[in-house]
């Protein structure tokens, strides 16, 4: 990774934190700068590059676990989310961070080890409480790990929570790091899966699909639990066929035992993400469907389209291993019953359904 970054931003007052002294060494020649402040007056002013070449270390001064925004008038699955940093190295065509975030470059949260304790503290005022954590929402959780170490900085400390699961998900293979650690206690290693041809091309700068299940394989030989995420699924051409291949390859690759569970979601986005994917993307699929607004103002797919994807990937998952903890990531009571022939009902209902699994893989109190 450390190869596609072309210049790091050091701001004022990260510098004291021995991780910005950790991540110039292990980028080595790259130009590095100072800024002063915050950063709203460095924004390039358009989106088209967004600074994916561009690390910039800063002392967060934000809240360092916080719940996974989700969306009104759906079922969310309550996780929360450590923010390590935001944006990511990797391009996929459909990422709504393009949208999200308004300041640009591969922001680093290097105050990450300082503060981590006060997420314990908060953790550890809950101990009933099952705490379902994961770095993966605001950026890939391991593109950067070779850099930042930031599995290095929270793998073992979560490793010791008893009430907590860390999932890191990722479409690449950076698993050096994990792999050399000694902790598998309530750490779960997710990888986002598509079709052949979605990870091919519209997910640029990810690991090949085959690549990214031999590195989930190699976790799972190691000792680690397993997670999947097929989100977002895309009713592209053949695409019956592109995820039957998917779910083969699941089978050749990776023994169904050891993964905690899988989502599927389908395409969804907020209105103003659709110009900047017309404009970075040119040659993409994802925006050919037709799309409604949903309940909370995002485009999705018409319900029985929603309906269709979600019943043909259960029903092969399902005849691949009939207990693999399958969920819908931010749907409808409706879609969950027509598709999965149950539902949740709600979030608290998907949340205790969540927590049953983590209960079932891991012992949450030795
Ligand atoms: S890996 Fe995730 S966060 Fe990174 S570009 Fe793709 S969708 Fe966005």
């Amino acid at each position: 990774m450390a190869g596609g970054i072309k210049k790091i931003v050091v701001e004022q007052g990260a510098e004291r934190f021995p991780s910005t002294g950790a991540i110039l060494l292990s980028v080595g020649d790259v130009p590095v700068s100072r800024a002063r402040g915050q950063m709203q007056d460095m924004v390039q002013g358009t989106n088209t590059d967004m600074g994916k070449d561009t690390l910039h270390l800063l002392s967060y001064a934000g809240e360092f676990l916080k719940p996974c925004p989700g969306t009104r008038n759906y079922i969310c699955c309550g996780y929360l989310i450590l923010n390590v940093g935001t944006n990511c190295p990797l391009d996929c065509s459909y990422c709504i961070l393009q949208a999200y975030f308004n300041l640009p470059n591969l922001r680093v949260h290097v105050n990450l080890e300082q503060e981590i304790d006060r997420v314990f503290e908060a953790i550890d005022r809950e101990p009933e409480k099952i705490f379902r954590v994961g770095t993966g929402e605001f950026t890939d959780s391991l593109a950067l790990d070779p850099v930042t170490g930031w599995s290095g900085i929270i793998v073992e400390r979560f490793s010791m929570r008893k009430n907590t699961v860390l999932e890191l998900k990722t479409k690449t293979a950076n698993t050096r790091a994990l792999l050399e650690s000694t902790c598998r206690d309530r750490i779960i290693v997710s990888w986002s899966l598509n079709s052949p041809f979605i990870c091919a091309t519209e997910e640029h700068g990810a690991a090949a699909l085959k690549k990214r299940l031999e590195a989930a394989r190699e976790c799972r030989a190691a000792g680690f639990t397993l997670g999947f995420h097929f989100d977002p699924m895309i009713p592209h051409r053949d695409w019956k066929d592109g995820y039957r291949r998917t779910v083969d390859l699941l089978d050749r690759y990776i023994e169904p035992g050891g993964i905690i569970w899988i989502s599927m979601g389908s395409f969804r986005f907020m209105p103003a993400l659709k110009p900047i994917i017309r404009r970075r993307h040119r040659d993409t699929c994802v925006l050919d469907g037709e799309f409604i607004k949903g309940l909370d103002g995002k485009m999705r797919y018409f319900k029985p389209i929603r309906i269709e994807l979600y019943s043909f990937l259960r029903e092969l998952l399902s005849q691949w291993h009939p207990d693999m903890g399958l969920y819908l990531c931010m749907e409808s009571h409706e879609v969950w019953l027509e598709s999965m022939s149950w539902s949740p009902e709600t979030t608290e209902g998907l949340c205790g359904y969540l927590d049953q699994r983590v209960r079932k893989f891991f012992d949450l109190c030795g």
